[in-house]
């Protein structure tokens, strides 16, 4: 892969002949070129700024010094058929966000061209002629503004050249690692020695049992991206683009609402003043929100809709097979707008590796209720004990 880098600050990409990068270079692998921009003015100067049109705040990179790297850098004519364009890319933090699907893509090209900017940022038209002449992609690293895009540059290029065949010593690690096909986080990882400072490796580490060892690393992985990403677990969005996210202890307040308002109804379809969630205190509700995986859905600020899960702990202490699904609430106004049966398919999505079965209860009399879960898999279980009034269902994970 041919990389050049232009910059203002070429001394920045020196890093580039270090580690894992400087092997692949000297190896062929990688051909790395830094060029200074300036070498592309032709005043006293080497002036690569100006005062921005329109006013305002700082200067702004000129297009000349950039039109002539391209022409230095850039082939002048279109790729013959069959072969692949360079492509040019801008680190702005107003671009697309960098990540590793967008690191796997760049991986795929044979010639990237990164143009760093300083100061405000560079000339639009730069870009625009860049696109007449090469693939363009703007990255943003995140949503945080440097002070140039060398950096960025460096994140982009050790985040590319590791995913090329060839560059680590061994292509397995790259398998398992954080944002890779599965879309988890990594498991911890633990070396020697076996005890430390008074921390143990865990036991099944050093057990022996392989398939043990794969199931505690991906229950760890899941327990650790539910923790720390739950974005990342569940991208769950409604049709209409909104987000179901997990609940924060100050949705507390906004629950008790919620609750109170569908059971209510769920209470007069039922015949049964005496359902326990209708008597909640704000207090009960913190105190669940603590014990089960609950999510909510806001729809122009206000929580119109919610729905929690929770592992059955087996006979044995251990976590158990069944998800215990309940509170599905959703807003009187919205009920039958399919919010109901989103937050049902959501919940079922996050239950945790391992669980095997989900079960729920509703109400005896709630014939809309068991329609929906009905249609969405679940069986009607008349064996199974319920509380006062209640049906129970479940469903077995595919
Ligand atoms: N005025 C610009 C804005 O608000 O979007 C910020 C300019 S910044 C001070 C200077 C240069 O740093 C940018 O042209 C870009 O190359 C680089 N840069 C800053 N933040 C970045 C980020 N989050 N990702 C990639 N490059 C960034």
């Amino acid at each position: 892969m041919r990389l050049d880098y232009v910059s203002i600050f070429p001394d920045f990409f020196a890093p580039l002949a270090l580690s894992l990068p400087g092997k692949a270079a000297a190896s062929g692998l990688l051909d790395v070129r830094v060029h200074d921009l300036r070498t592309w003015t032709h005043d006293r100067h080497r002036t690569v700024d100006d005062s921005p049109y329109g006013g305002g705040a700082g200067m702004v990179m000129r297009p000349e010094p950039w039109g002539e790297a391209f022409d230095a850098l850039l082939p002048d004519r279109p790729a013959p058929p069959g072969e692949s364009r360079p492509t040019v890319v801008f680190t702005t933090p107003s671009g697309e966000r960098f990540d590793q699907r967008l690191a796997e893509e760049l991986a795929s090209r044979d010639h990237l061209v990164f143009a760093c900017g300083r100061y405000e940022g560079i000339d639009q038209r730069v870009v625009d002629h860049a696109r007449e002449r090469a693939e363009v992609r703007e990255i943003s690293l995140g949503d945080y503004v440097l002070n140039g895009g060398e950096v960025a540059a460096l994140a982009i290029t050790e985040a590319v050249v590791r995913l090329l065949p060839g560059f680590m010593g061994n292509a397995a690690s790259l398998v398992e690692e954080s944002h890779a096909e599965s879309g988890l986080l990594e498991y911890p990882v633990y070396t020697k020695p076996p005890q430390w400072r008074g921390h143990e490796v865990p036991a099944v580490l050093r057990s022996g049992d392989h398939a043990k060892i794969a199931a505690w690393r991906h229950e760890q992985a899941v327990r650790r991206t539910a923790e720390r990403r739950p974005d990342l677990l569940t991208p769950s969005v409604l049709d209409d683009g909104t987000p179901i996210v997990r609940a924060a202890p100050g949705d507390a307040g906004e629950l008790l609402t919620l609750q109170r308002a569908c059971w209510v109804q769920e209470a007069l379809a039922n015949d049964m003043l005496d359902i326990p969630a209708l008597h909640e205190s704000l207090d009960d509700v913190r105190t669940w929100l603590g014990e089960w995986d609950t999510w909510v859905v806001r729809r122009a600020g206000r929580l119109v809709g919610a729905v929690r899960g929770r592992r059955e702990p087996g006979t044995d202490g251990e976590d158990g097979d069944l998800w215990d699904i309940g509170r599905i609430m959703v807003a009187p106004d919205l009920q039958g707008s399919g919010l109901g049966r989103a937050l049902l398919e959501h919940i079922q999505a996050v239950a945790p590796a391992g669980v095997t079965s989900y079960v729920l209860f509703t109400g005896a009399a709630s014939v809309r209720n068991q329609q929906m879960y009905k249609k969405a898999g679940f069986r009607l279980r008349r064996d199974l004990p319920a509380p006062p009034g209640a049906v129970v269902l479940t469903k077995r994970r595919r």
